[in-house]
C-alpha cells in the first residue's frame, strides 16, 4: 500500500493551503513516532505514562515501542496497513499505538464497545489487515469476538491480544506483551528509522470516526504533517511543559484523548497520568500523582462536585471543561481565581481546537469555549446551509478550516460535498457565536444542527439507529431524539410507531439491537409508542418538538418523584 493507493480515496489539502502551512510552521515534516522519539531523548528519565498499575519513563517507552514496531514488522504488516484497535485506558494501549505509528502501521480509532456492526463496517472500509484487542472487558470476550470478525473477512489476517494472561502466542493470535521483547534495542531503532524514511508526511497517521451527521459513521484520515502539532499547540495554550502531569479519564483512543492527553502531554515532555473513567478510582490516582492538569467531559461535571474530589483538587492548576454548558457552581470548585485555573475546550476529531486562553477573564472562560489553538485556524459562522456569514453576534453553523483541520473524510465524496464550503470550510453541525469580552473575541457553542445524542461524549447518531430499528418488523416508523441526562449529559429516546399496534418493551428492542451487533452506547434508554410522529409544515419529522415534550415529560416525572419523597 502507497499513499497514491489511497489517493482517490483521501482528500488532499489545497496547495496553497499547504504551502502557507508549512511556511508558518503549523505542518512539520518529520514523522510522528520521530516526534516522540525526539522528546524521549531531551527527557529520557522523565515518567511519560502513570497508570493505576504501572509506569515508564520516556527512554522506556521509546525503546518499547521501536521493539512492538519492529515487532509488528516481523508479523508481516506493512506500511499504511490499518489496525483496528479495541483497547481501553491502560499502558498496554499507548504501547500499541506509539509502536504501530512507528511501524507506519494506521491506528483505526475504534473503541473496546464497538461490536460487528461498528467494527465490520469500518474494518472493510479501511481495508483493515489487523486488529488488537484487550483479551477481556466488562465481561465480554473480545479476543473471541475479534476471531469471529476475522473469520472471512476480506483482509484482517493478524490478531493481536492485550492482557491475554493466561494466553500463548500461536494460530494467528500474538501477545502485545511479547511482541519484539527479544529483538536487540538498537537493531528495533533501526528498523524505525528506515520505515520512517520513507514516511511521507501526508501520510495519514491515524484513523479517527466521526460521530457523523448521516448514517453511518464517517472515517476521519489524520497525517503526520498535522497531528501531533495539534496536541503540541494545545499543550502550548495551556503553558504546559516537562513538569506537568496530565490526567485522562475518558478513552484515551478518542481524538480529545489522543490530542488532549497522549500527544499533547508527550509533545512537552510532560507526563500522561492515564486514568479510567471511574471517578473515584480516577480521583484517587490523580491525587496520589499529584496531577497538575485534566480534561473533565461533561460525564464527570457531577463526580467533580461530589467530596472524592477533594483529594485530587489541591494538585491542580489547569482543569479544562468540555462537552456542555459550564454551571457556575462547577466553574467556581475548579477556579479560584488564583493558581486554580478553570477553562473549557471545544474539539471535534475532524480538527479544530478552541480552549480559553490562560490569562483570560474568568467571564470568557466560563462563558464561553475560548478561541482556536492554532495561529492559523480560521472560524467562520454561517447561516446555515448557505456560505453567508451571520451579522456580528449572532449564531449560526461553526465553520473552519486550518492547519490541522481535514479537508475531507476518507472515501465519502458525496458526503463531502455538503461538509465542506466551497472554499473548504468544514460545516460543523455545531451552532454558535461569537462573544466580545474585554475588547476580545471568543466563541461560544449555542447547540447544534447535526442530528446525534451526545452520550457523554460518545456519540450516537440518530439516523444511524433510526435505520436500525426500522428493521424490527414490530416497527413502523420511528424517531430518535436526544433526551436531558443528569449525569451523561443527553441519552436517546426513540419515539416509535408500532407496525401493528403492539407495544414492544425496552427488552425486546435492546435485544434486536444485540442482534444486530450494534455498540451498546448506542442502544435507546426510553420509548415513547405513539400512533404517529409530529410533522412540520414541509413534512420532516418535528424532531424539536419531539425532544421538547421528553423534556418535558421527565422534568414532570422528576417532579412527582421529589413530591412522593
Ligand atoms: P468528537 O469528534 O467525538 O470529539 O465530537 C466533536 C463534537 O462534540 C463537536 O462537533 C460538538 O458537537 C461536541 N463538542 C465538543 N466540545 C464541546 C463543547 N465544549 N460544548 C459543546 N459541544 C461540544
Amino acid at each position: 500500500m502507497t499513499f497514491s493507493d489511497w489517493g482517490g480515496r483521501l482528500v488532499t489539502f489545497p496547495e496553497d493551503q499547504a504551502r502557507r502551512y508549512r511556511e508558518s510552521g503549523m505542518w512539520s515534516n518529520d514523522p510522528t513516532g520521530q516526534r516522540l522519539h525526539q522528546i524521549a531523548t531531551r527527557f529520557p528519565d522523565r515518567p511519560a505514562v502513570i497508570s493505576a498499575v504501572d509506569s515508564m519513563s520516556f527512554a522506556e517507552l521509546d525503546r518499547r515501542t521501536d521493539q512492538i514496531a519492529a515487532g509488528l514488522v516481523g508479523l508481516g504488516f506493512r506500511r499504511l496497513d490499518p489496525v483496528i484497535f479495541q483497547l481501553t485506558n491502560r499502558l498496554e494501549t499507548v504501547l500499541a499505538w506509539y509502536g504501530c505509528v512507528k511501524a507506519g502501521i494506521v491506528p483505526v480509532a475504534t473503541l473496546a464497545a464497538h461490536r460487528m456492526h461498528e467494527i465490520g463496517h469500518i474494518s472493510r472500509k479501511v481495508g483493515a489487515v489487523g486488529h488488537i484487542t484487550e483479551a477481556r472487558t466488562a465481561g465480554f470476550d473480545l479476543l473471541a469476538f475479534a476471531r469471529e470478525h476475522a473469520a472471512g473477512h476480506p483482509s484482517v489476517r493478524i490478531l493481536i491480544s492485550v492482557g491475554d494472561e493466561e494466553g500463548e502466542d500461536g494460530g494467528n493470535v500474538t501477545r502485545l506483551e511479547q511482541l519484539g521483547l527479544a529483538i536487540d534495542p538498537d537493531a528495533a531503532r533501526a528498523v524505525v528509522e528506515q520505515i520512517e524514511a520513507q514516511i511521507d508526511p501526508l501520510d495519514v497517521v491515524a484513523f479517527q470516526l466521526s460521530g457523523g451527521t448521516t448514517g453511518v459513521p464517517k472515517v476521519i484520515p489524520r497525517i503526520h504533517t498535522e497531528y501531533w502539532n495539534n496536541g503540541l499547540f494545545y499543550a502550548q495554550r495551556l503553558g504546559w511543559d516537562e513538569h506537568t502531569k496530565v490526567a485522562h479519564l475518558i478513552p484515551i483512543i478518542h481524538n480529545a484523548g489522543i490530542s488532549c492527553g497522549l500527544h499533547a502531554a508527550h509533545s512537552v515532555g510532560a507526563c500522561l497520568v492515564l486514568a479510567t473513567a471511574d471517578a473515584p478510582s480516577a480521583f484517587e490516582l490523580m491525587a496520589r500523582t499529584e496531577s497538575t492538569a485534566v480534561l473533565i467531559g461533561h460525564g464527570h461535571y457531577q463526580a467533580v462536585l461530589g467530596p472524592e474530589f477533594d483529594a485530587a483538587r489541591p494538585f491542580l492548576t489547569r482543569v479544562v471543561l468540555s462537552g456542555a454548558k459550564v454551571p457556575a457552581e462547577l466553574f467556581e470548585r475548579v477556579d479560584d481565581g488564583a493558581e486554580h485555573w478553570a477553562g473549557q475546550l471545544f474539539g471535534m476529531s475532524e480538527g479544530l481546537f478552541t480552549v480559553t486562553p490562560p490569562d483570560s477573564p474568568a467571564q470568557a472562560r466560563r462563558t464561553t469555549v475560548g478561541t482556536p489553538v492554532a495561529a492559523d485556524d480560521e472560524v467562520r459562522i454561517l447561516e446555515p446551509g448557505t456560505e453567508h456569514a451571520v451579522p456580528e453576534g449572532g449564531i449560526g453553523e461553526l465553520c473552519c478550516r486550518g492547519p490541522y483541520t481535514i479537508p475531507g473524510y476518507f472515501d465519502a465524496p458525496d458526503h463531502n460535498r455538503q461538509a465542506f464550503t466551497s472554499d473548504g470550510f468544514y460545516r460543523t453541525g455545531d451552532l454558535a457565536s461569537l462573544a466580545v469580552i474585554d475588547g476580545e473575541r471568543y466563541l461560544s457553542i449555542e447547540g447544534r444542527i447535526k442530528d446525534l445524542i451526545n452520550r457523554g461524549g460518545e456519540k450516537v447518531n440518530a439516523e444511524e439507529l433510526e435505520l436500525l430499528l426500522l428493521e424490527h418488523p414490530g416497527v413502523a416508523d420511528v424517531a430518535v431524539v436526544a433526551m436531558p441526562d443528569p449525569r451523561l449529559g443527553e441519552k436517546a429516546c426513540a419515539y416509535l410507531v408500532a407496525t401493528h399496534g403492539d407495544q414492544l418493551p425496552l427488552s425486546a428492542i435492546q435485544e434486536h439491537l444485540a442482534n444486530l451487533g450494534v455498540a451498546k452506547f448506542k442502544w435507546p434508554e426510553r420509548l415513547e409508542w405513539v400512533p404517529s410522529l409530529p410533522r412540520t409544515t414541509v413534512n420532516k419529522i418535528d424532531k424539536k418538538e419531539l425532544r421538547a415534550e421528553i423534556a418535558a415529560k421527565l422534568s414532570a416525572e422528576a417532579d412527582t418523584r421529589h413530591l412522593v419523597v
